[in-house]
């Protein structure tokens, strides 16, 4: 039986219902794609393309970034993949992008923030980028890291457009964008959340200290809150909203972001099974009884609690 399990094709993304959920990976380099397609991923929902840079001492060239996002793409045809622009500044340091020294980083100069100050590189990356999606015949869909409001998103995406992008949208890392999503929405063709980063800013509690751990879960009913009113506001402007932080990857609460209006789940490829399997006992009726159960708790375990007991 188990092997028959092991053996059983990989079937999309689905509730009960039928409701179609895309799961996609969150990938590092083209060398992990071979496998995430193995473990299920119906794309990519998070290329963090500052992984293949972090060691490079001068900014790749164009040629070489569209050797590897064409080498990426080709894994997926006729898939979405959705690569994240440089993530990079003061939190995650690349020698050809100095920043300088900050005493609290995850303020700091990072994300769209330390590329349109270097716009040179950004535009560097964009080009190569649109160089791989008019070689390959992957969906490609590109977005940009700690996005604030209208006014940011306005300026990545028509800098994409205008180097030929064909989808362009952003990442909703930071409270204020949540609070604005009706305003994103309408600019941006899709916005996908970063869980990590929407949680530690949501709490205000820097996701790498040790000591401020029991703050960074995504449960919290403050993060849940914010994840529906982004969801509320794609679909009001019928955009897309994923999830690509690690709430994805934990199953009971990524019933519960469905339920909140998320529409696909982007999670280490490790983590697909076992979200597949329990997409598929619920319908969207029930995820959505389950999230109105978690927003209207006062703590994240008693909101994953309230989940459990709702259906
Ligand atoms: C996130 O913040 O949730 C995210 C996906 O980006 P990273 O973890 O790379 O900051
Ligand atoms: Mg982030």
């Amino acid at each position: 039986e188990l092997a028959a399990a092991a053996n059983a094709p990989i079937t999309d993304g689905a509730l009960a219902d039928g409701t179609l959920v895309p799961l996609l990976a969150n990938l590092g380099t083209p060398s992990e794609a071979a496998q995430a397609v193995e473990l299920g991923a119906e794309g990519v929902g998070l290329f963090r393309t500052e992984l293949m840079f972090l060691d490079a001492t001068t900014a790749p060239t164009v040629e070489e970034q569209t050797a590897e996002y064409t080498e990426m793409l080709k894994h997926f045809p006729g898939k979405k993949v959705v690569v994240r622009a440089l993530d990079a500044g003061a939190d995650k340091p690349l020698s050809f992008m100095d920043m300088g020294e900050e005493a609290n980083p995850a303020l700091g100069q990072r994300g769209l923030r330390s590329l349109r100050v270097n716009e040179n590189i950004l535009r560097d990356q964009l080009t190569a980028l649109v160089n791989a999606q008019n070689a390959t015949d992957a969906d490609l869909w590109v977005m940009a890291p700690m996005v604030s409001d209208a006014e940011e998103t306005d300026y990545f995406v028509s800098l994409g457009r205008e180097l030929g992008l064909n989808t362009v949208g952003v990442m909703a890392e930071v409270p204020s964008l949540a609070v604005l999503a009706d305003q994103v929405a309408e600019r941006s063709d899709f916005v996908s959340i970063g869980s990590n980063d929407l949680t530690q800013y949501t709490l205000a509690a820097d996701r790498m200290l040790g000591t401020l751990a029991k703050f960074q879960d995504p449960w919290h009913p403050a993060v849940l809150r914010l994840v529906k009113m982004i969801g509320a506001a794609g679909a009001a402007a019928g955009k897309p909203v994923g999830v690509c932080g690690e709430a994805a990857a934990d199953p009971q609460l990524a019933v519960v972001l469905v339920g909140l209006g998320v529409t696909s789940l982007s999670m280490t490829p490790q983590a697909l099974a076992d979200v597949r399997a329990e997409l598929k006992t619920v319908t969207l009726e029930q995820a959505t009884v389950r999230a109105e159960a978690a927003i209207n708790a006062t703590t994240g375990p008693t909101a994953r609690e309230a989940a459990a007991n709702a259906s």
